[in-house]
């Protein structure tokens, strides 16, 4: 039991040049934190879907697809109740669909296993599909005000420049370093917790917010920043220069050609298999072009096993998807003998029916290409 004290007073002792950054974070997150709608909540369901939604994606982005989810889908049981199709079609232009599939089997694991009740407890957190340990950890010292740490993309920025971290943040040494300095900081703000008082919440909150707007990825705003005094970057002239990340992987070109086939008010649609990426969504005809000889004729033919009528340019779509340089080239396609390739090459929808689709971003902004169609897509219905 000596022994036991010695070493916990010892920790203590070894923690304490710490807590000289948990007062003043905590002090400006209460001044400075932007005023968000999950933030009014303590609901552990409206927090998970915020974190989710928050993953590669910009706050605000975010924020209008995150009021109208908890419009539609108010409570985990909901969400468990709900069609796939609606699920997906509430992420439509999100990206990263896996997300949203993850929540909706998350929703029906909980209502399983946990009652209907968001489980409390950081392992039953981690143990649900698509939570990695940082989402684990900010829903419970959100939601729940635990002394759980987090280290996002923007948290290791903070923290490697704050502490001076050499090394590369996603190697195993540095990344466990760090994941240690952001535990022993959320440690210490349960120290300030009360009834009123969040403080584990409001130090992690505190973390993100600071990354997100003071301690950017370039330019930070040191002039701003709570714990400029204590930061090595800043006293040493670092802060371009830490986190100290690998380089970016080169982003690869990739060609598409999509189809825009249409008869009688309906247009020729296809549903993403399971097991491809974005799966369950909706798309136009398109091949993949791997080199530039066949002709837009040829390739349409490759298609949809029909021989095109007639075929003109639409429009060119160009995006990027993680290390993916996308351009997609749509061409408005007439066939004779529409029917034909229905079986072999997907559905013939109404315009009435496609609203009812979720499309991936690029083919959403083809269809709001075609005369009559761009005011019924996703954004006139937010
Ligand atoms: Fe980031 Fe500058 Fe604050 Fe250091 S002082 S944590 S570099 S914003």
């Amino acid at each position: 039991m000596r022994r036991q004290c010695r070493r916990q007073s010892g920790r203590r002792s070894g923690l304490e040049p710490l807590l000289s950054f948990v007062t003043p974070l905590l002090r400006w997150f209460l001044r400075n934190a932007r005023d968000l709608p999950w933030r009014r909540t303590h609901d552990a369901y409206a927090i998970w879907i915020s974190e989710i939604m928050l993953q590669q994606t910009q706050v605000k982005t975010v924020i209008p697809y995150w009021d109208r989810w908890m419009r539609k889908l108010p409570t985990i049981a909901a969400l468990a109740a709900a069609a796939p199709q609606a699920v997906l079609k509430l992420w439509e232009g999100l990206g990263y669909y896996s997300r949203a599939r993850n929540l909706h089997k998350a929703a029906q694991l909980i209502m399983e296993k946990h009652g209907g009740k968001f489980p409390t407890h950081f392992d039953d957190v981690l143990a649900l599909p698509g939570i990695g340990r940082y989402t684990a950890g900010a829903i419970c010292s959100i939601a729940f005000n635990q002394p759980t740490a987090i280290l996002d993309g923007n948290v290791i920025r903070v923290l490697a420049r704050l502490f001076g971290a050499k090394g590369n943040p996603r190697e195993k040494s540095t990344n466990t370093r760090l994941w240690a300095l952001a535990q022993e900081l959320v440690m210490l703000a349960a120290r300030r917790n009360t009834p009123k008082d969040w403080a584990c919440s409001r130090l992690n909150q505190a973390l993100m917010e600071i990354g997100a707007t003071v301690c950017t990825p370039t330019g930070p705003k040191c002039g701003l920043c709570p714990v400029r005094r204590r930061c090595v970057a800043h006293a040493t002239g670092r802060t371009e220069s830490l986190p100290e990340l690998p380089r970016r992987v080169p982003s690869t070109a990739r060609r598409f050609a999509a189809f825009v086939v249409s008869g009688r008010n309906r247009f020729l649609l296809r549903q993403r298999p399971d097991g491809v990426v974005n799966s369950g969504f909706w798309e136009f005809p398109n091949v993949e072009l791997h080199h530039d000889t066949a002709s837009p004729e040829e390739i349409a033919f490759h298609a949809l096993k029909v021989k095109p009528a007639g075929i003109q340019p639409l429009c060119t779509i160009k995006h990027t998807i993680t290390r993916y340089r996308i351009t997609v080239d749509a061409y408005r396609v007439e066939v004779k003998g529409g029917s034909l390739i229905a079986n072999s090459a997907g559905r013939w929808l109404s315009l009435g029916e496609i609203e009812q689709l979720p499309f991936t971003s690029a083919h959403r902004k083809i269809l709001q290409t075609i005369p009559g169609v761009s005011k019924r897509g996703f954004e006139g219905r937010r």
